[in-house]
């Protein structure tokens, strides 16, 4: 790439550099480690192209792995759908996909030798007493009455407690470290809990399961990951990590940097509450074109490009910040400019009628598809007597600076005519309900135009003999951006406009459109065609943004 040189690096990649000349790595191997239990969302999204740029960009490898510990919230569904997203972003883990249930085994044997080590003991102790004597930010905590239990019957306890013989709550496995320690996260944490479950993996095998702060590094030692990559919240944890990595006597101990989550202002990001939408029917699913999960994304129309653009423009840091929704337009819109076609749509029709246009002729016009790029090449687009246009491009009485139809104006209709506005029709309740306009055969597009007159408007059109008729969806933020995200109990402050359907004319090639396929609608924006609701012939837009920018960058 030009000029690469002298884009600066981020922070992760100036650590590892570091590694790499100190020699503490000879290559550079990282993960990506969702828990199965929800959709992935654009947060995610720069997890992983982080992640799976790091190892491409130093030759490394890159893993995709299910952290699959907690076996109550997790579902197989939710394991297809992550796959589908890391793979669409375009992160490619190969050979490499795991799931940290596999390692339970292991995981195991790495507690016993902590116990044999008297680095960690098994305590009667409740929840609730665990809780008191861990004190608090300013107390330090009370060491756990069962600290000093011998080697022997802890091992013994412990394996009493895999094989079943207490109950859920009774007794955990701590990890011996420090009830005085500033960090609450080094006040003897549990490492093992007791938990009669059902694991979608390993089923009814194990009744205990390893907690994440104990789970997580032995994940990552175990796969030979180099940079654990996670978000700033880990920062407290990291002393833990270190420690379970030395105390197990990891050969080559991975190390964990974190960096500043990615949070769009006014947009409902976290599983949680995207969960939450859908459970309760406020969307059409998980791929709701008005989420910003990978999958309502990509129905959207968003491609992965845009969504790697814009995650580098948001750049890797250490500190919070958000990023703005009209930032992922651009993006969008800059990736798709120069690659679709531009068609005609129109989305809001009123009907006009060329009154001195002949009845029953039709002749065909030439349109360029995409005046930014040649290789799109053009098409004929058949003009009539009849034609629909916008609404707004008709007004009985104009502002002033309003260039389009208006009684007496003249507009160009784009790649056709000229058309000079003569009257128009209203219904009994004032609604109206056609324009009426002469047209000058002299003005016609292309090399034989001829006019001494010059027009300031433009507007686009379709031919009503052979238009299609076709939904199109039109989309607000979900969320009432006066109100804020989130209300007093955590809910989203809906906005109620978040959906408009429109029953809209189409140029009549779009009717054979298929899903995914993305166009520019002159004027109106760009749509992608729904995958779930178009049928054969009658395909159903979804607007993924309007033409509109306040973003610069
Ligand atoms: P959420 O916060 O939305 O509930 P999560 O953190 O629970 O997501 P995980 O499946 O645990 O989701 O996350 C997988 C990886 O994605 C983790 O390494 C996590 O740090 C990273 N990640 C999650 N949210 C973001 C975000 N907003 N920005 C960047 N990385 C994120
Ligand atoms: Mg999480």
């Amino acid at each position: 790439m030009e000029n690469n040189e002298t884009v600066s690096k981020n922070f992760i990649e100036r650590e590892i550099d570091k590694d790499l000349k100190e020699g503490v790595y000879e290559t550079v191997h990282t993960r990506f480690p969702p828990e199965p239990n929800g959709y992935l969302h654009i947060g995610h999204a720069k997890s992983i192209i982080l992640n799976s740029g790091l190892a491409k960009e130093y030759g490394g490898k890159f893993n995709l792995r299910f952290d699959d510990t907690n076996p109550t919230k997790e579902k197989s569904e939710f394991v297809e759908s992550i796959k589908e997203d890391v793979a669409w972003l375009g992160a490619e883990w190969e050979d490499r996909l795991f799931f940290a249930s596999d390692y339970f085994d292991k995981m195991y044997d790495y507690a016993v030798f902590l116990i044999k080590k008297g680095k960690a003991y098994v305590s009667d102790l409740s929840a609730d007493e665990i809780r008191e004597y861990r004190g608090t930010l300013t107390e330090p905590g009370k060491d756990d009455p069962f600290r000093e239990r011998s080697m022997e019957e802890n091992l013994r306890m412990f394996i009493d407690m895999k094989e079943g013989k207490y109950e859920d709550g009774s007794h955990v496995l701590r990890a011996k470290i420090d009830m005085k320690s500033s960090n609450i996260n080094m006040r003897d944490p549990i490492i093992y809990r007791i938990a009669h479950l059902t694991h979608q993996n390993t089923g009814d095998k194990w009744c205990i399961y390893p907690m994440y702060d104990f789970a997580h590094p032995l994940e990552d030692a175990i796969e030979g990951i180099t940079h654990s990559i996670c978000t700033l919240e880990f920062e407290d944890h990291r002393p833990l990590y270190d420690w379970v990595v030395k105390e197990c006597e990891i050969e080559m101990p991975p190390r964990q940097i974190e960096f500043a989550k990615l949070y769009l202002n006014n947009v409902v990001t976290g599983k949680r509450y995207i969960k939450k939408l859908v459970e309760d029917g406020t969307v059409d699913g998980w791929d709701d074109p008005r989420l910003v999960s990978i999958a309502g994304l990509r129905r959207r129309g968003y491609t992965p490009e845009s969504i790697r653009r814009f995650v580098e423009l948001c750049g890797v840091s250490k500190s919070q910040s958000t990023a703005e929704m009209d930032m992922l337009e651009y993006c969008i819109r800059e990736d798709l400019k120069p690659k679709v076609k531009r068609l005609m749509a129109v989305i809001h029709p009123l009907k006009l009628i060329i009154d001195n246009y002949p009845e029953g002729q039709t002749e065909e016009l030439d349109a360029v598809n995409n005046p930014e790029n040649e290789e799109l090449g053009s098409r004929k687009v058949t003009f009539s007597r009849e034609l629909w246009i916008e609404e707004e491009d008709f007004m009985e009485e104009p502002p002033k600076k309003y260039f389009r139809l208006f009684p007496g104006n003249e507009v160009r209709l784009m790649n056709a005519y000229f058309v000079k506005c003569v009257g128009f029709d209203k219904d009994d309740s004032g609604k109206i309900t056609a324009v009426h306009c002469t047209y000058d055969p002299l003005t016609k597009q292309g090399p034989d135009f001829k006019s001494d007159r010059k027009v300031k408007g433009t507007i686009h059109w379709v031919n009503a003999q052979d238009a299609a008729k076709v939904r199109v969806r039109l989309y607000e933020n979900i969320v009432d951006e006066e109100k804020g995200v989130y209300d007093e109990e955590g809910n989203v402050n809906l906005n109620p406009a978040s959906l408009t359907e429109c029953d809209s004319y189409v140029e009549k090639e779009l009717k054979e459109a298929k899903a995914f396929d993305s166009f520019q609608f002159v004027r109106n924006g760009f749509f992608c065609t729904d995958y779930k609701d178009s049928k054969p012939g009658e395909p159903v837009f979804n607007r993924i943004v309007s033409l509109k920018s306040s973003f610069k960058l």
